[in-house]
């Protein structure tokens, strides 16, 4: 087979995300499907479905079309405010977006009445993650704007944690945006339907014992895909963390001094260790580098270590097995190594236990979805 690749086991996706969505639907909270970390793969936005998420949402224009060609009906959001030249596209393909500029949201609003569209939109809340989002102060006014335009529909609100700051949300926290999402409800007229609090950064909070109170949604890539809470870096109990490999070919294999220090950024490592200048050592040079994955988040198979990568060469000490030329390695991946493994093009994706795209839809408007690239 062709290395390097990435192999996806679908059915572990689904199996996490009927987990996740068996859990949180009794809390209250629906989940939306993240696709942004596989480029919308159309796939593993099915194997996302069957596991019952209501929808799907990226980040990138791209994406979405990707799984609108591939024949994916569902209601899809845009999770990143629309740039200026995205703007008809999001339209067309999404259902809804997330935004945070009034320009942005009159600009939306002028496409959608010239196509004849209503455009959902869920306002971006700053909870003080310090990335994207409205102030608090801020919010009403600008949901009172979503409101007033015609061609738009206020959907919601949304807060982001753990994006920037890495810090999970706290319950007091989680209590503020339900308190935002009444007063937006309070003070702009139409029923907020949508709370949507967060990430997979926000689970330890959805799956504890703290009330839920106004949040109903939550968008989680992480979990599903890696069965990694992201704050923690740990497994969340019962999720498959393995349903990515990536598979790259050994195009040198040495017995070699090592005289050089081990590095201590791979996530296999807990501490950076010396090996002596004496020591003979086998090193497997592979096929992937910098340009494919993020080297530094590859799992290794157990008693190897990572010596290094280039942009096209990854280094991997054996320890004492030696490995054969043409032979292929398997890593597990971390979130930033899947994202770029997923993005680069000269990595190949193989699915197993893939599902047909059913094609289904809960939208009942005309679908013209089919119409470019
Ligand atoms: C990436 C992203 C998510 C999903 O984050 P995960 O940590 O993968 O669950 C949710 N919301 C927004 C706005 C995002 O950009």
């Amino acid at each position: 087979m062709i290395t390097p690749r990435v192999e996806i086991d679908l059915e572990k996706i689904t199996q996490n995300a009927r987990c996740l969505t068996g859990r949180l639907g009794p809390r209250g909270i629906s989940v939306t499907g993240v696709t942004k970390a596989v480029c919308g793969h159309p796939g593993v936005a099915e194997a996302m479905l069957t596991g019952g998420v209501v929808g799907l949402a990226d980040s990138r224009i791209r994406s979405v079309m990707r799984m609108r060609q591939a024949g994916i009906r569902c209601p899809i959001s845009m999770i990143r405010a629309p740039m200026v030249q995205e703007v008809a596209d999001v339209i067309r393909y999404c259902d809804t977006s997330h935004n945070s500029e009034k320009s942005t949201i009159l600009n939306l609003g002028a496409t959608a009445r010239q196509e004849g569209k209503t455009h959902q939109v869920i306002l971006t809340v700053e909870m003080g993650d310090m990335r994207d989002g409205i102030l608090p102060e801020d919010l009403n006014d600008l949901a009172s704007l979503v409101v007033a335009t015609p061609g738009l529909a206020l959907k919601g609100v949304a807060a982001n944690f753990a994006c920037l700051s890495n810090v999970a949300p706290t319950a007091k926290d989680m209590a503020k945006f339900s308190r935002l999402a009444d007063k937006v409800e309070g003070e702009c007229g139409p029923y907020v339907a949508v709370a949507s609090g967060g990430s997979s950064a926000n689970l330890a909070w959805a799956l504890g014992k703290e009330p839920t109170g106004r949040v109903n949604n939550l968008r989680l890539g992480e979990a599903i895909l890696l069965g990694i809470d992201p704050v923690s870096g740990q497994p969340i109990d019962g999720l498959h963390t393995d349903a990515f490999a990536l598979f790259a070919e050994v195009i040198e294999a040495n017995l070699k001094p090592s005289s050089m220090p081990m590095r201590p950024s791979a996530p296999t490592f807990g501490k950076p260790f010396l090996i002596s200048n004496g020591d003979q050592r086998h090193r497997a040079v592979l096929a992937v580098g910098r340009q494919d994955t993020d080297a530094t988040g590859l799992f290794l198979p157990s008693g190897f270590g990572f010596a290094g990568a280039s942009s096209d060469h990854t280094v991997v000490d054996t320890g004492k097995t030696s490995v054969s030329v043409g032979s292929e390695m398997k890593f597990g991946m971390n979130y930033a190594a899947l994202i770029r493994a997923m993005s680069a093009s000269d990595v190949e994706k193989v699915v197993h236990h893939g599902l047909p795209i059913k094609r289904t839809s809960t939208d009942t408007r005309p679908q013209p979805f089919l119409r470019l690239i």
